[in-house]
C-alpha cells in the first residue's frame, strides 16, 4: 500500500511543495514545530537511514545539495538550522518513508526530549 510521502509524490494529496526535481522532493511540514519547517525526501521508497544500501548515496549527497539550497532561499543560512531525520521507533519515526527535517526561523534548543 502507497504511504503517504509516495501519495505526495505522485499528487495524490497536496502538500506545500518548495522544491521538485528527478531525485527529490521539498514540502512544508503539516505540523511546523518552527517558523521554517520542511522536509526533503527521495522520490525512491527508502525507509531510513538504516535501511539505505550504499547504491543509495548518490541520493543522499543530492538530498543535502537540495537543503543547501533550500537554506539559502528560505533564509535559513545566514543564521543557521537544523537538519533531523527520526529513526524507528526510538527515534520518533512516525513515517516510513526517508525524511530529512529542515527547522529554522528561530534559535533551536538542545538536546531533544
Ligand atoms: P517523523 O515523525 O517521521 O520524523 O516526521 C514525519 C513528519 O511528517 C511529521 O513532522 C509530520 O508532521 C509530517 N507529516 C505527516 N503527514 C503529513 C502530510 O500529509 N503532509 C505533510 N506536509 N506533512 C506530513
Amino acid at each position: 500500500m502507497k504511504g503517504i510521502f509516495e501519495k505526495i509524490i505522485d499528487k495524490e494529496i497536496p502538500a506545500d511543495i518548495i522544491h521538485e526535481d528527478e531525485l527529490t522532493i521539498a514540502f512544508r511540514d503539516i505540523s511546523p514545530v518552527a517558523p521554517v519547517h520542511f522536509l526533503v525526501i527521495p522520490k525512491k521508497k527508502i525507509t531510513n537511514v538504516q535501511t539505505a544500501s550504499p547504491q543509495d548515496s548518490s541520493v543522499f549527497s543530492h538530498i543535502f545539495s537540495v537543503i543547501q539550497q533550500l537554506a539559502l532561499k528560505e533564509n535559513l543560512a545566514e543564521d543557521g538550522y537544523r537538519v533531523v531525520t527520526n529513526i524507528g521507533e526510538y527515534g520518533g519515526q512516525t513515517v516510513d518513508h526517508l525524511h530529512f527535517h529542515v527547522l529554522g526561523g528561530r534559535a533551536l534548543q538542545w538536546p531533544p526530549g
